[in-house]
């Protein structure tokens, strides 16, 4: 248990930071072992300060942190992936900053006991890497979509793409898809009352093959999908994701004003 050390050490991935006072930050990180965890970066502000660049948001560090009362204090910082070229797209930059927002409206503070923070962790890792490496829009859009399907699983809010959510039968056609429900709804069991998106059986074979693809590989479908495909498929998750988090992402907001 973390509680009873004076310090520990963990991998975490910087997603946020804000000012505590002139000198030092608050940064909340992402960790491998603990999850959500935030820290004080003490004198981040100062020109010689050894933490420096390490505090960066989305850079991935070997961090040790010293136990506080209030909020724990980071005493080192060893830079595990910068994550450069990240910061010299605005596309990269923007859709790197969604997957921060959507981890800190759906994962909860300090969650040690829970088992899947390893494995969000290197979701969020290997999709941030990607990002980076992308060649092109299509490629950051499949990245994301990757990363908002397994996430999301990992996380319990699992997108169902297989069965029918109401009846459980196999999906071999188009169907819909419920925002509310999070999944696929065969054309018998819709109800008029609710509010479904049609969604063509090529797209949910798509998002199936991505979904069960292991992360950093690429799918059958990777060099044959467009810009547009891959951006309607992940607007139609992030509508799902949207209704978990509290407020809408800022990230594409500022990218839309841009457009
Ligand atoms: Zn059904």
């Amino acid at each position: 248990m973390r509680s009873i050390k004076e310090s520990f050490t963990t991998e975490a991935i910087n997603i946020k930071t804000y000012p505590l006072s002139d000198y030092d930050n608050i940064v909340v990180m992402f960790s491998r072992e603990y999850g959500l965890i935030k820290g004080i970066a003490k004198g981040v502000k100062r020109p010689k300060s050894k933490l420096g660049a390490r505090m960066q948001m989305l850079v991935a560090n070997k961090i040790m942190l010293k136990n506080g009362r209030n909020f724990d204090t980071i005493c080192e910082a060893q830079a595990l992936n910068t994550f450069n070229k990240l910061r010299s797209n605005l596309d990269k930059l923007t859709y790197s900053m969604y997957l921060t927002e959507i981890i800190s409206a759906i994962c909860t503070d300090c969650d040690e006991d829970n088992e899947n923070n390893e494995k969000i962790y290197e979701l969020f890792y290997c999709a941030l890497e990607g990002i980076s490496n992308s060649l092109n829009k299509t490629e950051i859009f499949l990245n994301a979509i990757k990363f908002q399907l397994k996430f999301m699983a990992a996380a319990g809010y699992g997108i169902e793409l297989e069965k029918c959510l109401e009846c459980g039968c196999e999906i071999n056609e188009n169907a819909y898809f419920s925002i509310a429900k999070g999944g696929v709804i065969c054309k018998n069991c819709r109800r008029g009352s609710d509010i479904y998106i049609g969604i063509h059986k090529k797209i949910i074979e798509f998002l199936i093959t991505q979904k069960n693809c292991p992360s950093g590989e690429k799918t059958c479908y990777d060099g044959l999908v467009d810009e547009n495909f891959c951006e309607k498929c992940f607007l139609l998750l992030k509508k799902y994701i949207d209704t978990y988090a509290s407020r809408p992402s800022r990230a594409l907001c500022v990218l839309n004003e841009m457009k």
